[in-house]
């Protein structure tokens, strides 16, 4: 996902009381996906099968999923699945010989896990075997938004779209729902026949609006990457084998922004190895997609936030493309071996972007990575702050904030520097061709790179100084801090007008980046009067910006300041983004200002039904608990 330096999970942490304190467990399995009922060591499913009826009336999914499973315990007799709000209706059992109906139960709810389904398979039923259930959706799933006509670009058809990452699949599909398997899927998908679905599988751009939709994936991938949404979206091509599925109304400025996308790919085949998932195309979704983009193989979703009309924002789009290695290839085996996939993504986003556009705009970037970076070592406590910390279900989703992402990335550019760019690029193909369509720990990760770098003769880094990456909190000392000459730059010149030694005429605005332009925004002084940053806001028309990530920093430091001149547009920037990136830190900003906490709750209260359930989780645990 992306979040960036910011993405998309494990998510947003802008709020510090998201994460529980994990008590200490003694015999605490580092190798063990705590995220999970399935009984994958007894049962593992192969492949999935969905024929699935989209009804908009009842906001739900109904119809069967069919797993091939294989039994790798041949004493075991009952299989575990994960579910949530699901209603299952039959369980049938289909062998060679025989099809039956079987025992079936759902166990006790947990918060953070949903529900077990229990389905007990007679012992003769032999080693492979299909398990057949029907099932429905709830409104309530937590991986799926449906949305009114009014809340898309149109306003005239509605929408579905899901977000299966980290562990909403159950919500949808009854699985085994955690990274530790792999299965190759098809489907059948019945629409209302003015729309068009699509999902994490082979799209045909030309496909006929039908109403009925059959999808295969030939690729295993891990459940967390099942993805469907149906709307009204039409396909425009992007390059020979990429292209962008979206409303109508948003298709020209989605080919415009990210035209740059058969560029990406190229070189990050050239760079990474083949790109082995067939076509890459991205789905362009409503405000309310809650993360900058999803990873979904063949099919990134991405936020309408990065339609900026300059692309300045589309090192997004590097992000999910990146993924097709990091994390969809080769996938961290549970939720708390994240930084395996989100680090090594955002490392690959950098160094896609220094070749698609220059050096300079990738330092501007990576310094505001660091700069967030920096504040979320003050918000999450320093036993997470490891890259691979021990994590169990005691803990929410959003345990990490984006240290996961950036420190993960501080360390492969770590590791770069001290073997250089040659060797590590070697070391990083070698990586993506062992472990292709495999699972991989933190340790094995460890042991890889021992074997592969760290002990040659001479080399510069030691275990013991690689695991004090992965295991310990805040940085090493020799961490390489990102530097940017134009951010420096225009922090001087942002203390300078602050202090009223220059004009505000005097700064360069006009040839400045987007990213300049917010490290100015956030290096003016903090008892700046309000004279002047109604000044600022005049002269650089803040308020009324149409690039997101300007309106985030600058509503951010509006809240922050009680400035409220600019309440009425930062409560309109509340309800234009639905991305949780763009507005829960400045619903947290003004929850801390002192005074705000009530006017906080207000907006969220006014702008919530607009929102994706995981977004109004985020800011609600900021201003509610
Ligand atoms: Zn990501």
């Amino acid at each position: 996902m992306y979040r960036k330096p910011v993405l998309t999970v494990i998510a947003i942490l802008f709020i510090a009381s998201c994460s529980k304190q994990a008590e200490e467990v003694d015999n605490y399995d580092p190798a063990r996906d705590y995220f999970t009922f399935a009984n994958t060591e007894q049962f593992v499913t192969e492949h999935l099968a969905l024929d699935l009826d989209v009804d908009f009336k009842a906001e739900e999914l109904s119809g069967s999923a069919l797993q091939t499973m294989r039994r790798l315990d041949a004493a075991a007799t009952e299989i575990v699945l994960d579910t949530r709000d699901l209603t299952i209706a039959s369980a049938v059992i289909v062998t060679a010989e025989s099809s039956a109906p079987a025992e079936f139960r759902l166990g006790d709810t947990d918060e953070t896990l949903g529900t077990p389904l229990y389905i007990t398979v007679p012992v003769d039923t032999g080693e492979q075997f299909d398990l057949v259930l029907e099932y429905k959706t709830s409104p309530k799933s937590t991986a799926l938004q449906w949305l009114p006509p009014e809340l898309t670009a149109g306003g005239k058809h509605a929408m579905m779209f899901s977000q299966s990452q980290a562990i909403h699949a159950r919500s949808w599909v009854p699985v085994q729902d955690t990274p530790a398997i792999r299965i190759t899927y098809e489907a059948t998908i019945r629409t209302p026949t003015s729309m068009l679905a699509v999902m994490s599988a082979n799209n045909d751009p030309l496909t006929p609006r039908t109403g009925e939709y059959k999808f295969e994936m030939p690729q295993p991938i891990p459940p967390y990457l099942l993805a469907i949404a149906v709307g009204n979206f039409y396909f425009a091509p992007l390059g020979e084998n990429t292209g962008v599925y979206t409303e109508p109304e948003l298709l020209d400025a989605s080919v415009y922004e990210f035209a740059d996308t058969q560029a990406m790919l190229e070189q990050a085949e050239a760079m990474f190895g083949p790109y082995d998932w067939g076509r890459y195309d991205l789905l362009v979704l409503p405000p309310s997609f809650p993360f900058g983009g999803m990873e979904n193989p063949r099919l990134s979703f991405i936020t309408p936030s990065l339609l900026a009309g300059d692309r300045s924002l589309v090192s997004v789009i590097a992000h999910e493309l990146a993924h097709s290695w990091s994390g969809n290839l080769v996938t961290n085996a549970t939720w708390r071996d994240g930084w395996l996939n989100e680090g090594m993504t955002s490392y690959m986003e950098s160094r896609l972007m220094e070749v698609i556009y220059n050096v300079e705009r990738v330092d501007e970037e990576r310094v505001l990575m660091y700069n967030e970076l920096l504040l979320d070592f003050e918000r999450v406590p320093e036993k997470m702050q490891a890259l691979a910390p021990r994590l169990d279900n005691t803990d929410s989703e959003d345990f990490q904030g984006t240290i996961h992402y950036s420190k993960g990335q501080l360390f492969l550019e770590y590791l770069e520097d001290a073997f250089g760019r040659k060797a590590f690029d070697d070391f990083l193909s070698a990586y993506f061709e062992e472990f292709a369509f495999g699972t991989i720990t933190t340790e094995r990760f460890l042991d890889y790179l021992d074997e592969r770098l760290l002990s040659q003769e001479g080399s510069p880094v030691t275990r013991a100084q690689a695991e004090q990456w992965t295991y310990e909190p805040g940085l090493p000392v020799d961490a390489r801090i990102p530097v940017s000459k134009n951010l420096e730059n225009a922090k001087a010149l942002a203390e300078a007008w602050s202090a009223d030694e220059i004009q505000l005429s005097e700064v360069p605005f006009e040839d400045w980046s987007p990213q300049a332009r917010i490290h100015f925004i956030n290096s003016i002084a903090p008892d700046l009067s309000f004279e002047k940053l109604a000044a600022l806001d005049g002269g650089l028309g803040l308020s009324a910006t149409s690039n997101a990530e300007i309106g985030r920093t600058w509503f951010i430091q509006v809240a922050k300041r009680r400035y409220t001149a600019a309440y009425e547009p930062l409560e309109a920037h509340l309800n234009r983004y639905g991305r949780g990136r763009l507005i829960a830190p400045v619903y947290a900003a003004l929850a801390a200002n002192g005074e705000d906490l009530e006017l906080a709750r207000e907006m969220f209260e006014r702008a919530r039904s607009a929102y994706h359930p995981l977004t109004n989780e985020w800011i609600a645990n900021g201003l509610y608990e």
